[in-house]
């Protein structure tokens, strides 16, 4: 019990990327996986077929060394495509330099892969099929059932829950003595569907863009895989007029979609069937704390932090918790290490950043479904460009540094606001960028603090 050993619940993205992390630094590692072995069974890798993978993300694994064999997973993605009904579609760059791109990835595949190279550091072994029903901090216990069967008990010395937004292990440590407990279930839902290849295998929308049909208060979007398909993402919400609720049988499915999606419509895979067929999945946002429980438990990722996904940043968000361990946490040493300390140490830095980007997220959504079909939504990001380009380093759009750069979410969430406020004193009184003077704006900046 001397030496700190690793036990982590749920081996999905964060939970397989912490076990290389913790292995690299000399500590053994298990990971107990409610699902079977994906890459051995054909099962789904949960939730949304593929991801979004962006800056925050990719810096972990860069400093793993990983980059180099993810990057042939990766499709880039350079903006988004905005499908507006009866008019021809019209790219929206993300931002204004080559690099500012986000990548589609697989998540079975990224989850693969990391559970894999975990494996060949010799010192994490994943148990599947291995079930958490509850955690015991006074005899250090795990219950699981194995295979749906049979309930098994097993010590553990740290506990770190990669267990998902509902997570036993946030549950065990809230039981503790919560101080915040919030879970905001999103009134609006997901549903995916397909765009096949075409005959040549070909993807049949542009490859490198994030494909948007903004409805207002729904919309569907679409993102490349590498096979030349593409997943579709309806979000709606779950009850009214246009809802889950209301919209069920073949009839009802073909009528929404002639209506709203009438230039997708006939691109769409099984329409109704995969509508019928396929799950619809429920959002939610949670926001807890304590994140830890004395030296024994922590919990990183959705379990600690679940956001609606509008932002593309559940992941990468989950990543850049993985970052912050793999900064803080030691190597493997025979000296005593006081565990609580790095457990707050990491709570600290990372609950604000993710109370930020779930408040990002949520209000992304409004923007994905209904503000980029707005002339103020694409004056204020004329704007923004041009301001970036004269004052690079007093202003980027609040997008680029959620999406590109580092800074802290908190950071990238307050300066935010002054952006917006900026800008909506901008749109006031000018409606093109070529109206705009630059010492004018350098004193709008002066004035905001920027
Ligand atoms: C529709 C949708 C689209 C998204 N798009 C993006 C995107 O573009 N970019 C992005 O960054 N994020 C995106 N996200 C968010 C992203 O999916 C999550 O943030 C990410 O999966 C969190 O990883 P995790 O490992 O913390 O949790 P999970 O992926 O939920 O993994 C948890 C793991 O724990 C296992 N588990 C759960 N309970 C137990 C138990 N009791 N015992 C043992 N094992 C257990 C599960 O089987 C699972 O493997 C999206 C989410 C949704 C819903």
């Amino acid at each position: 019990m001397n030496t700190p050993h690793f036990t982590l619940v749920g081996g999905g993205l964060v939970g397989s990327l912490l076990s290389i992390i913790l292995a690299r630094k000399g500590y053994q590692v298990d990971v107990y996986e409610s699902r079977a072995d994906m890459r051995k069974v054909d099962i789904s890798a949960g939730r949304s077929i593929n991801l979004a993978l962006a800056n925050r993300g990719i810096k972990p694994l860069q400093d793993l060394g990983l980059m180099d064999e993810i990057n042939q997973l990766l499709i880039p993605m350079r903006g988004r495509m905005i499908h507006l009904d009866g008019q021809p579609s019209t790219l929206q760059a993300y931002g204004q330099s080559e690099q500012d791109v986000i990548y589609s990835i697989s998540r079975a595949q990224l989850n693969s892969f990391l559970m894999t190279k975990a494996e060949q550091t010799g010192r994490v072994n994943f148990h599947f099929e291995h079930r958490v029903t509850a955690i015991d901090f006074d005899q250090n216990i795990l219950t699981m059932t194995h295979q749906n069967q049979q309930a098994t008990i097993v010590d553990f010395n740290k506990v770190i829950g990669t267990d998902g937004a509902n997570s036993p292990v946030r549950t065990a440590i809230l039981n503790k003595g919560s101080t915040e407990n919030e879970e905001a279930v999103l009134d609006h839902s997901y549903k995916e569907l397909t765009i096949l290849p075409d005959n040549n295998g070909e993807h049949k929308l542009e490859k490198h863009a994030l494909h948007i049909w903004p409805r207002g208060e729904f919309m569907l979007i679409a993102l490349p895989n590498l096979d030349g398909s593409f997943t579709v993402t309806l979000f709606m919400p779950n009850h009214g007029v246009t809802s889950f609720d209301s919209i069920k049988t073949d009839e009802e499915i073909n009528n929404f979609f002639a209506h709203h999606f009438i230039d997708i419509q006939p691109l769409l895979d099984d329409l109704t069937d995969r509508y019928q067929q396929n799950p619809t999945g429920r959002l939610a946002t949670i926001k807890c704390a304590p994140w830890h429980y004395n030296d024994q438990a922590l919990i990183v990722g959705d379990a600690a932090h679940a956001i609606v996904p509008f932002h593309g940043q559940g992941m990468n968000c989950g990543f850049e918790d993985c970052d912050t361990i793999a900064q803080l946490v030691p190597e493997l040493t025979t000296e005593p290490t006081d565990w609580q300390q790095y457990f707050k140490a990491i709570t600290a830095a990372r609950k604000v950043n993710a109370d930020a980007i779930a408040n990002m997220a949520l209000e992304n959504y409004v923007e994905m479904r209904d503000s980029v079909r707005q002339h103020e939504f694409l004056l204020k990001k004329q704007f923004s460009f041009k301001i970036q380009e004269w004052f690079p380093e007093r202003f980027t759009p609040r997008y680029a540094m959620v999406m590109f750069e580092h800074i802290p979410y908190s950071q990238a969430f307050e300066l935010g606001k002054k952006h917006q406020a900026l800008l909506s004193e901008l749109t006031d009184c000018y409606s093109c960028s070529s109206q705009l003077d630059k010492s004018m704006i350098d004193q709008l900046l002066r004035k905001y603090d920027l």
